[in-house]
């Protein structure tokens, strides 16, 4: 059994439902299929639930007509009458019940997080119905599932939290019976349903978490995440114009790129998979041939594979004059920053013992909100606080390779060679990743220079070897 999910892009439009409609028939059976709503619909949704509850009747009209534009021109884009009609009764029952929560919502005067994810779910309601319907145009039988039905979430609305063993119960109940039937499965992404039965999200881009859910919940031989990029790059293209598609990588590098801003993979994506020890294969339904990247245990190559880059992040700094002091005024740091919701990206300390070093998301307020709130916490204690603002994190992520020293040290000199003031290194403990905290806006220089260095080099061998063996194919059939 295997998960197909498409994304936003890859469902935007009737030509495009198709096409992807065709890359699912190309797979074996038994097969789920995880949508997410159409580009654009999940955010047309949520400003008309946000005009609701300020009584805004001309702007939740306009977003609401945008919502039933783009589902009327995937409707008219199905050519047997018997599919689109059904579909057409479904997405109008779907269109009136959140006609009745809109209404809800402007009486109400707010906007509640449930209510919002009971409005913002109608958008992979819909896209389930339209893709179910099409696939059964092109001859295959196929029923939507909506996933607040399976899913099973806590209650915190907008970012719920799934249950795994009691969504593996429901797939059993609800899906596997239909999968053993022969019918394809078009299920939902992004939504849940809290034990109380509402409807809940799983976060904004929630979708591939649905479809790794789903796979773990199934068994799934492997998870396919099609999307509009040809898979995991080597760098952000456009820092990097010669970035290529990494084929292989593992969960553990995965999980790194995601958490230092590659943003191919929703972070928590990957988690559900590596449980049930899953492959996810990442596919651009543009190029549907093209191999991608699969993510997997282990990869057969323990080189730097790829380069990231999260800007606009505060680098701080704290500094005790004895040792014993290092302890509470971190430990008050933590605090603090624990209670003001501050994400640490990385934690160091330095070989003396005196220094701890915070990277972290930029905050409002930045620096100078953030030092008084850690000079009020610090104030019973000996430690002294600088905070530089504009600064990023580099990331170099490759199992093995980043865990040598030597690959540390030659890293430091390329970056120097180029002209880029390292201002703290860091190498995961994980050993998958080395990190370099540059300025923002050295950020181009230094990715450049890391990805010529560690990637460029490989790359280039590996496309002389396969111009080889083209040519030699080529040689053979002609001789
Ligand atoms: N449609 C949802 C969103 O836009 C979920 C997803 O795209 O994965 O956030
Ligand atoms: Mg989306």
């Amino acid at each position: 059994m295997i998960v197909l999910k498409f994304g936003g892009t890859s469902v935007a439009n009737a030509q495009r439902i198709r096409d992807a409609a065709r890359i699912v028939l190309d797979q074996p059976a038994p097969r789920v299929v995880v949508v997410s709503a159409a580009a654009g619909v999940t955010n047309a949704l949520l400003e008309a639930a946000r005009a609701a509850a300020r009584a805004d009747t001309e702007r939740r009209a306009a977003a609401i007509a945008r919502v039933h534009g783009i589902h009327a021109e995937i409707l008219a884009g199905i050519a047997n009458a018997q599919c689109r009609d059904e579909a057409d009764i479904a997405i109008a029952d779907l269109h009136a019940a959140l006609d009745r929560d809109l209404e809800d919502i402007t009486a109400a005067g707010e906007l509640s997080d449930r209510f919002s994810d009971r409005v913002v779910a109608t958008g992979e309601k819909c896209l389930s119905i339209l893709m179910a319907a099409t696939i059964r145009e092109l001859g295959s039988e196929a029923r939507p599932v909506f996933t607040d039905t399976v899913i099973a979430t806590d209650d915190r609305h907008g970012a719920a939290r799934p249950d795994r063993a009691r969504t593996r119960e429901n797939a059993d109940r609800v899906i596997r019976p239909l999968l053993d039937a022969g019918v394809t499965v078009v299920a939902t992404g992004f939504i849940g349903a809290s034990a109380a039965g509402e409807t809940t999200t799983l976060g904004r881009g929630g979708s591939d978490y649905s479809a790794t859910l789903l796979g773990a919940a199934l068994d799934a031989a492997e998870v396919q995440i099609w999307t509009d990029v040809p898979g995991v790059l080597s760098a952000d293209p456009r820092t990097v114009p010669h970035a290529l598609v990494v084929p292989e990588i593992s969960y553990d590098e995965a999980q790194e790129l995601a958490h230092f801003g590659a943003k191919v993979l929703h972070p928590r994506t990957i988690r559900p998979a590596v449980a049930r020890d899953i492959p996810v294969r990442i596919l651009s339904t543009f190029a549907p041939a093209e191999p991608g990247t699969v993510v997997t245990r282990e990869t057969t190559s323990d080189r730097i594979k790829a380069i990231t880059a999260l800007r606009g992040l505060i680098l701080l700094t704290l500094d005790v004059a004895e040792l014993e002091d290092l302890a509470p005024a971190a430990s008050a740091a933590f605090r603090v920053m624990h209670e003001r919701g501050i994400e640490i990206l990385t934690v160091s300390q330095s070989s003396s013992r005196r220094r701890m070093t915070y990277l972290i998301d930029a905050v409002g307020g930045g620096c100078p909100t953030l030092q008084a709130h850690l000079g009020e916490a610090l104030q019973d204690s000996e430690a002294s606080v600088s905070c530089e603002e504009h600064v990023a994190v580099l990331a170099a992520v490759g199992n093995g390779a980043a865990s040598t020293a030597s690959a540390l040290s030659r890293m430091m000199a390329v970056l120097h060679r180029a002209g880029v003031k390292v201002m703290a290194t860091h190498q995961q403990t994980s050993n998958v990743a080395m990190l370099a905290v540059v300025a923002d806006d050295d950020v181009a220089r230094a990715v450049n220079a890391v990805h010529d260095a560690f990637i460029r080099p490989v790359a280039e061998r590996r496309a002389r070897r396969q111009r080889r063996s083209e040519l030699m194919a080529e040689a053979v059939r002609v001789g």
